[in-house]
């Protein structure tokens, strides 16, 4: 089954003159596989990761994700299906700073509203303690430590069990350690939950050890 199809995509910039970052993309990937995307700086990783996270609307082709064709939803829908079926880790977290750990992980839940505030503060427990995390619930997000940090950003991206989970150099900021923590989780969440895991990576190891890399060079896809 295809977690996601990429159908020739064209992508520009326009500022400060007309760019073309994306070159006739096209790629399927399964559902339950963990892809690697690599390529050089500079090559486009961002840009197509943006695309397929559905924030960035302005490109040509086609995008389907979860059997919806994502292309030319209005905003609105894109917000909600987004929340409900994407989740995202970023080099940087993005966690809120005066919120607690617990609070950060629970608020896309709250916000999809389609369980109980028990229920999503058991599973917010539950994912902290995977990602190695207990005992910190009621700390604010700015306690803890960058590992920690990223780890939480983690746990907020499975809340909602999204089918998808898209990552911008999610490790990018972690040692080795921490490195291999989060690779082993998202193996597990492939091989265990059926989750598809899509991540920009620098990391050659981790590269290696997933089920495909897609890299790209000038737009492209090139292998
Ligand atoms: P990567 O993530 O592979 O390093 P990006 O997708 O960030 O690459 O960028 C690809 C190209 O698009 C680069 O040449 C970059 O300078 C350019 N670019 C990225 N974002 C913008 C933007 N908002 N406006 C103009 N050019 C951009
Ligand atoms: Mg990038």
């Amino acid at each position: 089954m295809k977690a996601l199809s990429v159908d020739h995509v064209n992508k520009y910039f326009y500022e400060p003159e007309k760019f073309q970052v994306l070159k006739d993309v096209s790629f399927e990937v399964d559902k339950g596989e963990f892809v690697a995307v690599v390529g050089k700086s500079g090559s486009g990783k961002s840009t197509l990761l943006y695309l397929l996270s559905t924030m960035d609307t302005d490109y040509e082709g086609q995008i389907i994700i979860n059997d919806t064709l994502v292309t030319g939803l209005n905003q609105n829908k894109l917000s909600q299906f987004r929340n409900e079926h994407i989740g995202f880790v970023f080099q940087f977290h993005y966690l809120l700073p005066e919120f607690s750990v617990l609070d950060n992980v629970m608020l896309p839940a709250l916000k999809l509203k389609k369980r109980s505030k028990d229920e999503i503060e058991q599973k917010a427990l539950d994912l902290l303690n995977l990602l190695g995390i207990k005992g910190h619930e009621h700390k604010k997000a700015s306690k803890i430590s960058g590992g920690q940090q990223q780890r939480v950003a983690i746990a907020r991206a499975l809340i909602n069990d999204p089918a998808i989970i898209m990552g911008d150099e999610p490790t990018g900021n972690l040692d080795s350690k921490n490195t291999k923590i989060v690779f082993d989780i998202f193996r597990e969440l492939a091989k265990e939950r059926g989750q598809t895991i899509i991540a920009v990576t620098h990391d050659d190891e981790f590269a290696a050890n997933c089920d495909r890399i897609i890299e790209m060079a000038d737009g492209k896809i090139i292998l």
